[in-house]
């Protein structure tokens, strides 16, 4: 069975590109726009991990950390927090709060492959 992934970010442009890699890597995709797009999704199916963007309308990715970590999902996903070059304070903000790794944006295919071997998928 493939694996899934949940891309979650408010640009469109990075949906597709992140898609687009996922997808060559055999990954079943899905996206959201923002993180209660994204929190509705993980209640219907949990995927095997989250794509997390920072800043979303709505509800952003530190608060989708936050709000995840207080609902009865059926299973954990492994968090993979998308950062720009000028966030690096957000890092720790996000693994502080339940991120599993982080990836710089924007990534080609061999980091995000590489940042998914690190939380456990090829
Ligand atoms: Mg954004």
């Amino acid at each position: 069975m493939s694996k899934s992934c949940l891309i979650v970010d408010d640009s469109k442009v990075i949906r597709k590109v992140a898609r687009h890699i996922l997808e060559a890597l055999n990954y079943t995709v899905d996206e959201a726009a923002d993180g209660r797009e994204a929190l509705d999704t993980c209640r219907q199916n949990v995927p095997d991990v989250i794509l997390l963007d920072w800043n979303m309308p709505v509800m952003s990715g530190i608060e989708f950390l936050r709000a995840i970590d207080n609902d009865p999902l059926s299973s954990r996903p492994k968090i993979v927090f998308c950062t720009t070059e000028n966030g690096n304070a957000h890092i720790k903000a996000a693994i502080d709060a339940g991120a599993d790794e982080y990836i710089m944006k924007p990534f080609d295919r061999e980091t995000l492959q590489t940042k998914l071997a690190l939380v456990g998928l090829g």
